[in-house]
């Protein structure tokens, strides 16, 4: 008797590393089914969209037990075999679920298992006229004949150049070298925000169809924009995290900007790196991966320093922008209103009788993070975190950042019942209000999520910023990325000093990154930038040598620490989470990791913990972690590769909910 031919196939949302096997569909008088088409399986009492990964001979279940494929969805692959092979390293190297990163590959209308096909197929674009390429300088036409005279081989690159300093145009001469020799590129940026900016310069710019893919996009445009490339009939896709994954059939050159964000990473779930497997993808499709960044990560730095990247410095601001000239505003025994110094007032006022514009940074949203009783001392807290509640006075709430609990913003003290509560610290929404009282006749413009929650207004607000309807620009991180603001000639972050003292190592190097890149908003073309950054800790070695010896050398004596420390990247690291409502839960559950970690640890693996999250308890859950270290990736992983299987079997792993981050960007 003839063995039957096994069907494996990867389901969605069910946390298994292993393929499901099935047998040929019923009515099979099909042409024979390939790797990376979709199916409908019984899946329990249920049925379930699938993806076939690979058919063989063998079995591992008893071959009566196993059920017919219900249907056969798509006659031909939508993913290619360089696709399927990036996702089973993805699933591997992360430990994450096969089925899961199946999904994260797919737009949503496709894992529904709705039909690939465009309904509405976009006009060509004819562009009606392009921009022209500038002429480069010599810094930019070396990065752009280095990556030209490599195209069909697999490297990485890092383009180091400072804000303004001619990145972009870098990118756009390569991606046209790229669509005229017929191949597909892939840009990537870190937030849903820069991409119309890079849309506008790209639409201006080439003569091609774009195609656009990020989170709030519609399902169908998201289908669309996936399968434009898929098919090949478009050629350059801009988008984010998720459009990593898009099957392009020609893929030529993958370009990654703002290469050191954090957002790069995916926090929750499915915890991969859009860059570090875009390297990955690079290196399988045998293609140069770009990456740039005026603030480069240390990552990329050391395995810059280890000749694994080429390195394309860009030293100088394009044409004959100069450089912004940055103060340290030490605001100990200052007089401030409202968190501003009288200097900062004093130069805010001159740039904006220049008909100037005026930046300012602030890292925390709402009115004040602490509401405190003058009597009795008493702070609202969140009943359900390690953390106050923060002041949002607009609408009069209370409200926890950490899970979203609201109270209505309280006069009395509940401990002691008198009138007597204070707001302490400092948020937009206060920065705002005094903002309105001092520059009465100015126009303020708050960018933060609150004041960009509905769809459109960030929009909107940059709309005003570039017709210059604001004078002032007050915001969150939302402004510290990659906006370009031609007239705002002055920066100011107020608080330098709440990034200055955190328990998280990675945390100079963010900060050196946040001041770097907010000050890089200042001055472009022809005007020259100033940059203030009050603190009470002028003295602070990170603030000195940042600001005397520039990013580059921060980084160098900042990867030196990190090498005496044995931290990343001269470590790998993995970081195993668990929470539940009972505090005793996740710390024995990752005590019993730990000791089964310490049965297979033939490789030396250093095991932490495991100890309570910095925050120990949020939205009612108790956080605990659990730190595996190694110097070597492949020392850590073989170690992971035999513990995760076993995770399985432990039976506190059903009362807990836990997950597993390779190469943490935060410890949180
Ligand atoms: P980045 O991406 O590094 O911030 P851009 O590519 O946006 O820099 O360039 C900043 C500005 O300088 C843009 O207005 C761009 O058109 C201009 N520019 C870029 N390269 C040159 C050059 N070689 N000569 C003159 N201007 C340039
Ligand atoms: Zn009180
Ligand atoms: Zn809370």
């Amino acid at each position: 008797m003839t063995k039957p031919r096994i069907f494996h196939v990867a389901i969605p949302s069910v946390p298994f590393f292993e393929f499901f096997d099935y047998l040929a569909p019923n009515d099979s008088t099909l042409e024979p089914l390939r790797a990376g088409i979709r199916l409908e399986v019984p899946f329990g009492k249920r049925t379930k969209i699938a993806f076939l990964m690979a058919t063989s001979f063998e079995c591992h279940y008893p071959l009566e037990k196993l059920k017919p494929i219900l249907r056969v969805i798509d006659n031909e692959p939508l993913l290619g075999d360089l696709d399927l092979q990036l996702l089973h390293w993805v699933s591997s190297y992360y430990h994450h679920p096969i089925g899961e990163v199946m999904s994260a590959a797919f737009p949503i209308a496709l894992r529904q298992g709705k039909e690939a096909v465009i309904k509405k197929m976009p006009a060509s674009r004819e562009n009606e006229k392009t921009s022209n390429p500038i002429v480069c300088n010599p810094a930019q036409q070396h990065a752009i004949d280095e990556i030209t005279h490599s195209l069909w081989k697999f490297g990485v690159y890092l383009l180091d150049g400072v804000t303004g300093s001619g990145k972009t145009e870098v990118y756009m001469q390569l991606i046209q070298t790229v669509l005229d020799k017929k191949q597909q590129v892939l840009v990537l940026v870190p937030e849903i925000t820069l991409t119309p900016q890079l849309q506008e310069r790209f639409e201006s710019r080439f003569n091609t169809l774009i195609a656009i893919s990020h989170s709030k996009l519609t399902d169908t445009q998201r289908k669309n924009a996936w399968l434009l490339m898929q098919s090949g009939a478009c050629s350059l896709l801009l988008g984010t995290r998720s459009a990593l994954f898009t099957p392009m059939p020609r893929l030529g050159l993958i370009i990654l900007d703002e290469e050191h964000d954090s957002s790069f990473k995916q926090q929750e779930g499915f915890r991969f790196s859009a860059r570090d497997v875009a390297i990955m993808r690079g290196k399988f499709t045998h293609i140069p991966v770009l990456l740039g960044s005026a603030t480069p990560s240390l990552e990329s730095l050391y395995n810059v320093n280890q000749a694994r990247y080429h390195h394309l410095p860009l030293p100088e601001r394009a044409g004959d922008a100069l450089p912004p000239i940055i103060d340290i505003i030490d605001i100990r025994q200052q007089k401030l209103q409202e968190g501003l110094s009288p200097i900062l007032l004093s130069e805010m006022h001159l740039t904006l009788a220049r008909n100037e514009q005026v930046l300012l940074f602030l890292n925390r949203r709402g009115f004040a993070p602490t509401l405190m009783c003058n009597e009795c001392g008493w702070v609202a807290r969140c009943v359900h975190c390690d953390a106050n509640l923060v002041i949002h006075r607009h609408q009069s709430l209370l409200r926890c950042h950490h899970c979203g609990t609201e109270h209505r913003l309280i006069n009395t003290c509940p401990a002691c019942q008198m009138h007597n509560l204070v707001s302490i610290g400092l948020g937009t929404e206060r920065i705002e209000s005094v903002l309105a009282s001092l520059f009465a006749d100015k126009t303020v413009i708050r960018l933060d999520r609150d004041s960009t929650s509905h769809k459109g207004s960030l929009e909107d607000y940059l709309a005003q910023i570039h017709a210059g309807e604001a004078h002032i620009i007050l915001g969150t991180q939302l402004l510290a990325k990659g906006h370009h603001f031609p007239n705002v000639t002055l920066v100011a972050i107020l608080d330098v000093d709440s990034g200055l003292f955190s328990t998280d190592f990675h945390s100079g190097e963010k900060l050196a990154q946040l001041i770097v890149q907010v000050s890089g908003r200042a001055g472009r073309e022809q005007k020259q930038g100033k940059v203030m950054l009050q603190t009470r800790q002028p003295a602070h070695p990170l603030l000195v040598e940042l600001l005397r010896d520039g990013y580059s050398r921060f980084a160098t004596l900042a990867l030196q620490e990190r090498e005496l420390a044995k931290l990343p990247p001269f470590s790998y690291q993995a970081l195993f989470r668990a929470h539940s409502e009972k505090e005793e839960v996740p710390a024995n559950f990752l005590q019993s990791v730990a000791d089964l970690a310490q049965t297979v640890n033939e490789s030396h693996v250093q095991i932490l913990g495991p100890i309570p999250a910095p925050m120990a308890r949020r939205a009612g859950q108790y956080r605990y972690q659990l730190l595996l270290q190694h110097e070597s990736r492949n020392g850590l992983h073989h170690l992971l590769r035999q513990l995760v299987p076993l995770i399985g079997g432990l039976n506190a792993r059903q009362k807990v909910r836990w997950s597993i981050d390779v190469d943490p960007v935060d410890l949180f």
